[in-house]
């Protein structure tokens, strides 16, 4: 499915809702200790799959954490509706490193980070509505091929 960064799709409303993650554990690894989450979503039209994929972003533009994060806040029962993989819905509800990413070294670090930041109901919440947002955006009737088609 197709992933594209939120602040590419809502530019302001990713603006404004920018949150600055503190991480004081990782200056003994002489990494940078303030992130940003840069969030991308599916725009695969009709594809309701509730996730995030998670990037840490360092200020410094040259530095790259290494790490992407899957995470889906829904039940597992609800991914193995349409997933129909009891080991794939387990691994796509809740918080983990994605497969199909290439992983640096400190990504475990990063996700148990995430883990604590995910206990904060209003980021999850925030997720929740980044995602609503794209699907709005994205989503086309049935039968018709591109909402540039509503121009005419
Ligand atoms: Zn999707």
């Amino acid at each position: 499915m197709p992933l594209e960064p939120f602040d590419r799709i809502c530019h302001d409303i990713a603006r404004a809702d920018l949150r600055v993650c503190e991480a004081p554990e990782l200056a003994s690894l002489s990494l940078p200790t303030q992130y940003f989450l840069r969030e991308f979503y599916c725009t695969e039209s009709g594809c309701d799959c509730r996730r995030v994929l998670v990037q840490f972003m360092a200020h410094d533009p040259l530095f790259q954490a290494g790490v992407t994060i899957n995470y889906g806040w829904e039940t597992v029962k609800f991914y193995n509706k349409w997933i129909r993989d009891p080991k794939l819905a387990r691994e796509a509800a809740g918080a983990s490193l994605e497969p199909f990413a290439a992983q640096g070294p400190h990504a475990g670090k990063f996700l148990l980070i995430f883990k604590q930041l995910i206990e904060d109901p209003t980021l999850v919440a925030l997720f929740r509505r980044h995602y609503q947002l794209v699907k709005k955006i994205t989503d086309v009737p049935p039968g018709r091929g591109s909402k540039l088609h509503d121009l005419w």
